[in-house]
């Protein structure tokens, strides 16, 4: 078993970074603040491989934190994109591009009958928010504790030691008055759902999950709560936001809605429709869409928003799903990977509960099934931590936080699963 040593160059590039960037990164997780260590700098990623500075190579379970359903630099990908970029870069005017790619989406997720095209999760989760708020004419939003729906102001709210009426920003730059329309409310919880909706009668514009939660760890929906979800909001004149983010084309072409049978009224999507590059969007039903700018009055624009290079990934991202779906082996093999994982764990007197989903799966470490951010938070995040270290040095590089989604992609091979299991035997012993 190699361990690793090296990671000069990584420590020298970390603390230049420091210098000249918060935190030394552009998004807080890729720090590796939660697993207690200096984080390691990529220099390039090949299919299930990415390599860091000091020429270490590692098995990515990280995949882009989604984005990456074929592993790093797909060649049929790189291809596109190449030809693309020889017909410039931007133009700031409608493409064909752009036409091929909603038309591609809205085939495969029978709810999303018009969509728009966005650069980010965060400008999907905010712009659908604003035009729930206006389709509805109210004010207050359902989030669940856990999840995640980008950085937007609105979603960046704890429940205050007062209750769930109280809600408090958590993040100081978010105004009070923003936050009190963000209520909270506990994953696969109904009571808290009903409760929500007497308490705030006519005041719910919308509810909005990630039908598989990917952000506290993976936490599956129990029985039929995504069904629940739709019925409360539609008896209560409320839309139904799922933020499938993650989930769209991660676990099926349709996304979670297509597996667990559910229309929302507005989906939201990114990660894996821009293949690897800035591209999300928000759609659903015609009536609500229309009323985004120019067609009604709703603003929403962006210079970038659909962009060619983009799109292009997109388009062949997605067309290679459709082509051979890869949706039936993911399953099979992460579920092997995460049985097995499981049995070696038990062997070794591990605590732990391993949630997985499709390709998606987290290993908890606690006694207990995770069916929400408060028993999600009853995992060891020390012995996470060790776990996380232990697999890092010895060539598998997991997400930098138990609250996180571990992927397999199309890239991952038998053997790299075999790999795996050995590395993961090997640490077990001594966690
Ligand atoms: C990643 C993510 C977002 C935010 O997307 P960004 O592109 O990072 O802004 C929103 N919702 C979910 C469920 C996500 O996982």
């Amino acid at each position: 078993m190699i361990i690793l040593h090296n990671l000069e160059k990584s420590k020298e590039l970390y603390s230049k970074a420091k210098k000249y960037i918060p935190g030394g990164v552009n998004s807080p997780v890729r720090a590796f603040k939660a697993v207690g260590c200096d984080p390691v700098f990529i220099k390039k990623g090949k299919r299930a491989y990415l390599y860091d500075e000091d020429s270490n190579k590692y098995l990515d379970y990280v995949c882009s934190w989604g984005p990456l359903i074929f592993g790093h630099a797909n060649k049929k990908i790189i291809k596109a994109v190449e030809k693309s970029l020889r017909n410039g870069f931007t133009y700031g005017a409608p493409t064909q591009l752009e036409v091929e790619l909603a038309q591609l989406i809205t085939n495969c997720i029978p709810s999303i009958e018009k969509i728009r095209l966005v650069s980010s999760g965060t400008e999907a989760t905010m712009s659908a928010i604003r035009l729930a708020r206006a389709y509805t004419k109210k004010d207050k939003i359902i989030k669940f504790k856990g999840c995640y729906h980008g950085h937007a102001d609105s979603f960046l709210v704890q429940m205050g030691s007062g209750g769930l009426t109280f809600s408090m920003p958590n993040s100081p730059g978010v105004l009070e008055d923003v936050a009190k329309n963000t209520i909270l409310a506990n994953f696969n919880n109904k009571e808290d759902i009903k409760d929500i909706f007497n308490r705030f009668k006519g005041q719910i514009c919308a509810v909005i999950v990630e039908p598989v939660a990917g952000n506290m760890g993976v936490v599956k929906p129990e029985n039929d709560f995504l069904n629940f979800l739709s019925e409360i909001a539609h008896e209560n004149d409320s839309l139904l936001i799922f933020d499938e983010v993650i989930t769209g084309f991660r676990l099926g072409l349709a996304g979670a809605q297509g597996i667990y049978k559910v229309e929302p009224d507005i989906t939201t999507l990114g990660k894996i429709i821009g293949g690897g590059f800035p591209l999300a969007a928000f759609g659903g039903k015609s009536k609500i869409m229309d009323m985004l700018s120019p067609e009604g009055p709703v603003y929403q624009a962006g210079t970038l928003s659909g962009n060619p290079i983009a799109c292009t990934a997109g388009i062949t991202t997605i067309k290679m799903l459709i082509e051979d779906p890869p949706y039936d082996r993911l399953e099979k093999i992460t579920k092997y990977l995460t049985e097995e994982i499981q049995k070696i764990f038990k062997k070794y007197s591990i605590s732990s509960y391993i949630s997985q989903c499709g390709s998606m799966f987290t290993p908890f470490f606690c006694n207990d099934k995770v069916i929400d951010l408060d028993s999600a938070l009853k995992s060891d995040i020390y012995i996470y931590s060790k776990f996380f270290q232990e697999l890092l040095k010895r060539g598998i590089y997991p997400p930098a936080s138990q609250f996180e989604s571990w992927f397999v992609s199309t890239a991952h091979s038998e053997k790299d699963i075999d790999f795996t299991l050995r590395v993961i035997e090997n640490v077990a012993k001594n966690l």
